[in-house]
C-alpha cells in the first residue's frame, strides 16, 4: 500500500494526515489534504489542527489508530 499524496501539493501524508481529514471532512474520503493545506482549507492555524489530532487521539478516536497486525477485531 502506498502513502497517499495531498490532493492539493501533492505531499505525502502521514496517517493522522488522512486520519484528521476523515475526520473533519468525511470517514469516506479517497482524497486528502494535507496538514497545511486543510489549515489554509479551515482558514486555521497548522498549530491547531495538531492539537486537534492529539485531542482526537486522546478521545481514543479510532481512525487514527494506526493500523496495526493486532487491530483487526479490537476495537475499543
Ligand atoms: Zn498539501
Amino acid at each position: 500500500m502506498t502513502a497517499p499524496l495531498c490532493k492539493q501539493c501533492g505531499r505525502e501524508l502521514c496517517h493522522d494526515e488522512t486520519a484528521l481529514h476523515r475526520r473533519l471532512i468525511g470517514k469516506e474520503s479517497t482524497e486528502f489534504y494535507c496538514l497545511a493545506c486543510l489549515a489554509e482549507y479551515f482558514d486555521c492555524d497548522e498549530k491547531l489542527l495538531r492539537q486537534k489530532i492529539e485531542y482526537f487521539k486522546s478521545m481514543g478516536c479510532t481512525l487514527f489508530k494506526e493500523p496495526g497486525p493486532k487491530a483487526e477485531g479490537n476495537e475499543a
